[in-house]
């Protein structure tokens, strides 16, 4: 057994020294993976015309430097233009298989300190650049963990998959993540190499996120003169015969909105989450008449939310609760029981949760904690949580198990001047090795 473990150390030492060989060519990966815009063509405010085809493109290059290192390459294309990428690292046949999966797409840019977000700067050990941190870095890192194992020589008895997907920024993982699962590129595993190391948080290992909802509601009133407010309101007019203010109207519903966020302190939990760690954030407020002018009563009132809730429960079920409940404080007012509120129910992300003692869970917080201890961060006793939704959701959706743990940072992805600490590419390299010898086997 001694020289089987002296062996095993031996590997890891070779596999560690071939990573920080080729570090540079990581290095160089994601200046070039920067370089292409890929920006998602779905988000508010992008013009597609700008960036279609860019996902695709950069997956090309991709694609050149992991067939570089040995891989196979194949492209799944849900939609015309947005091509996910695939790589294989085919193992002897006998073990579980793992998969990398990063995200090609970025959020949109924004104007920073450098003029163009595309032409990486680096400035000490800080490599900035639009998709630095989320998560072209993850690539650069996925590759180099090939890189180390080819020189090494390693065999592992599963395979070792990359899925470089579209559409994460705007959870369009019906053409990326859920498309490469649809054209049968399963996995026995997953690790998700997101942004998980902000400052001396690093390389935090998530096996659940919360989930979310984006939806708005709209108030109806009816519109008058301002003047008339005194008929509308007050004893001796008229009432809602002569109006409806649904800027009124709307408070009421906000703070039936308000109350319940109030219980779900109490009644939303999870043991991975502090107490009252689950909201209703109301984000976006419009009331008018169809432009904004004061002397009318303003006859619609809309409120955009964005909530959050635990894993465990469905975004069928908080749909159906938030409807019971409002409808249930609207049934109060004549007005809103005769004019019930409009629900627009307008994205949800499945909250993320894998067994944190499962085996899988076990293997790469090993990984990481080696890794992480290496730098000087703590050593974890168990996976944390996410602070973001991944792709994690949707490969759980299919039963695999998902975890989330990379070198970006959560505190400046999607940020104007997002940056990657370039040391942390290597030690990804290193954890994604580890993984997969644990995981995979050979
Ligand atoms: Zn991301």
């Amino acid at each position: 057994m001694g020289s089987t473990n002296e062996n095993a150390t031996a590997r890891l030492e070779a596999l560690d020294a071939a990573i920080l060989e080729h570090a540079q060519e990581a290095e160089r990966l994601l200046i070039d993976l920067v370089a292409v815009p890929s920006v998602n063509p779905l988000q508010p405010g992008v013009d597609a015309e700008t960036y279609a085809g860019g996902e695709s493109r950069a997956n090309e290059l991709f694609g050149e430097w992991l067939r570089g290192a040995g891989m196979e390459t194949q492209t799944v294309e849900a939609e015309t233009g947005r091509a996910n990428l695939v790589g294989i690292r085919r193992g002897s046949g006998a073990g579980r298989s793992l998969g990398i999966n990063a995200h090609i797409d970025t959020v949109a840019p924004q104007s920073g300190r450098f003029e163009n977000p595309w032409k990486a700067e680096r400035i000490g050990n800080l490599l900035y650049g639009l998709g630095a941190t989320d998560m072209k870095a993850a690539h650069a890192a996925a590759w180099l963990a090939v890189k180390a194992l080819n020189d090494v020589g390693v065999v592992l008895d599963g395979d070792l998959h990359i899925h470089s997907v579209v559409g994460e920024e705007t959870m369009s993982h019906g053409l990326g993540t859920t498309a490469v699962l649809d054209a049968g590129f399963d996995v026995d595993a997953v690790l998700i190499p997101e942004p998980t190391s902000s400052g001396a948080d690093l390389f935090r290992l998530a096996n659940t996120a919360a989930g979310n909802y984006l939806f708005s509601l709209t108030v109806r009133g009816k519109s008058t003169h301002w003047a008339s407010r005194n008929l509308a309101i007050r004893a001796g007019g008229g009432g809602d015969a002569v109006g409806v203010n649904a800027i009124d109207k709307g408070f009421y519903i906000y703070s039936a909105m308000r109350q319940l966020e109030e219980q779900w302190a109490f009644t939303k939990k999870h043991p991975q989450f502090p107490a009252g760690a689950f909201i209703i954030h109301p984000g976006v407020l419009h009331a008018d008449i169809g432009f904004a002018a004061a002397p009318y009563f303003p006859d619609r009132a809309r409120f955009d939310y964005l909530l959050s809730f635990p894993p465990g429960e469905t975004s069928e079920q908080i749909r159906e609760e938030i409807e019971a409940h409002i409808n249930a404080a609207a049934a109060l007012d004549p007005w809103l029981a005769a004019h019930p509120v409009e629900f627009e129910w307008i994205d949800t992300w499945p909250p993320a949760y894998t067994d944190p003692s499962s085996d899988f869970a076990r293997i790469a917080l090993d990984a990481r904690n080696t890794v992480a201890t290496a730098l000087g961060a703590p050593s974890l006793e168990a996976p944390q949580t996410n602070g973001a939704q991944s792709d994690a959701s949707f490969y759980e959706a299919r039963g695999i198990p998902a975890l989330v743990c990379g070198p970006g940072n959560l505190l400046v992805a999607h940020s104007a001047d997002e940056f990657v600490d370039v040391n942390l590419i290597p030690a990804a390299a290193s954890m994604i090795v580890r993984t997969a010898l644990g995981w995979c086997g050979g």
